[in-house]
């Protein structure tokens, strides 16, 4: 095949999501994935999905398992002091979030792409951009050893933050904030320590409890950001994990042996404009969020809505006018989600540098947050997820 309607960059959720919305809608695309089908499904990532991320799944077809394995959590906990408080998404803003593993999402969507007949074409390398701001863009990539031509009428970068599609943008501004610590997580085939995730500001630095199933379990710590995950032992972890966590949730916590333990550093970045000519970023290709605030994979749905409906418009009736403002759109709502995930990791996380006076402000906002119904309101909107 050397033409297709979208040519998308990058296999990852944003790319075959958006496949699969368009095909839903009668527009062609061809998927190219730098890294083979295995490597993709088996990346441990995100897990928490906003109410509209989950909604649009159901929409097209993507809710069975999702309704039938995942779990929808009313709130969450915040712990400071050595107590918790629980904020009620339900009862401040009508909604809840769901648990369900970013791998389950990938899995799901390939199962889709594959059974739909779309076309994913995997390990791929030297992926090129050209003529895009020509009436006829092409994407040159390498398999197998041969160079191949793909011509298309628009190309969607959804190659992540290691991709090829933001630096084909000539006036790119990226407005960056390095946090400087990581986490350390483990994934372990326990039980979860409480029955919703638990976020916790303490002296020792920031923990989090998570999980993606009933034995299933995502632990956090804050951790330097030079950290070596060699010099953590399973047992170094769950020791440090329980110091940070209120007494009440420590007599639950279940320890095992982890089957995964990395480091991920945190970061916020955005990159403006979106779009260049006939090319259009989704996702992870254009901003990064720490994950304190659930919501990168949120933030590549919510992208490959309002592209999917610009698409789908400009093929239906050739109006460019939603293609035109994409990036604005797209941008409005993906910086209130900067704003809150940076929120959520100012108040949550040790910062060296604020000396004795930053804890302080933290548990102030912590204790405003607990007494507040307004308070507590602004947090559930903005965790279960800004309307699309
Ligand atoms: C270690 C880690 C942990 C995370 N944890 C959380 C979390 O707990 N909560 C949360 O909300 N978010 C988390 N995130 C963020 C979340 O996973 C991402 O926001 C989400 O994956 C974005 O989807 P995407 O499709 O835009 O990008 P990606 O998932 O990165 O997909 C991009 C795809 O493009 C491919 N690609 C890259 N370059 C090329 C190229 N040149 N040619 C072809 N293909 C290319 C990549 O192989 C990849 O498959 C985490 C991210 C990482 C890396």
């Amino acid at each position: 095949m050397n033409r297709t309607q979208v040519a998308i960059i990058g296999g990852g959720p944003a790319g075959t999501l958006l496949s699969h919305i368009l095909r839903r809608h009668g527009v062609e695309s061809v998927v190219l994935e730098r890294r083979s089908k295995e490597y993709v499904l088996g990346r441990i990532r995100a897990g928490v999905l906003e109410q509209g991320s989950a909604d649009i799944l159901r929409e097209y077809g993507l809710g069975d398992r999702m309704d039938r394995e995942g779990q929808a959590h009313d709130g969450v906990y915040l712990a400071y002091r050595g107590g918790r408080f629980r904020v009620d998404f339900r009862e401040l803003a009508g909604s809840s979030v769901m648990i369900y593993g970013q791998t389950q999402v990938q899995k799901d969507l390939y199962d889709v792409v594959d059974a739909e007949g779309g076309v994913i074409i995997d390990e791929v390398e030297d992926v090129r951009l050209h003529g895009l701001t020509d009436d006829r863009p092409a994407v040159t990539y390498v398999r197998q050893g041969v160079e191949q031509r793909m011509e298309c009428d628009f190309v969607a970068g959804c190659d992540g933050s290691h991709g090829v599609s933001s630096s084909s943008i000539p006036d790119i501004v990226t407005y960056e904030r390095n946090y400087p610590f990581g986490w350390l997580g483990i994934l372990s085939e326990t039980p979860p320590i409480a029955e919703e995730l638990i976020y916790a500001n303490h002296p020792r630095g920031f923990a989090l409890c998570s999980m993606r199933n009933p034995m299933l379990s995502r632990y956090y710590v804050q951790c330097d950001i030079d950290a070596d995950v060699s010099d953590w032992s399973d047992d170094r972890f769950w020791e440090e994990l329980a110091a940070r966590l209120p007494d009440d949730a420590v007599t639950s916590l279940v320890t095992g042996p982890s089957i995964d333990k990395s480091i991920t550093p945190l970061r916020s970045s955005v990159a403006e404009p979106m779009s260049h000519g006939r090319l259009f970023l989704a996702g992870d290709a254009a901003h990064i969020v720490p994950p304190t605030g659930a919501k990168g994979l949120n933030l590549a749905i919510s992208d490959v809505v309002y592209l999917s409906r610009a698409l789908v418009d400009f093929y239906a009736s050739g109006a460019t006018r939603a293609l035109d403002a994409y990036s604005d759109t797209a941008l409005a709502r993906v910086w209130k989600a900067v704003r809150f995930s940076w929120w959520m990791t100012t108040l949550m996380h040790r910062f060296e540098e604020d000396g004795s006076f930053g804890p302080k402000v933290q548990e102030a906002e912590l204790e405003y947050l607990s007494e507040s119904p307004a308070a507590r309101t602004a947090m559930a909107e903005n965790y279960i997820g800004l309307p699309l």
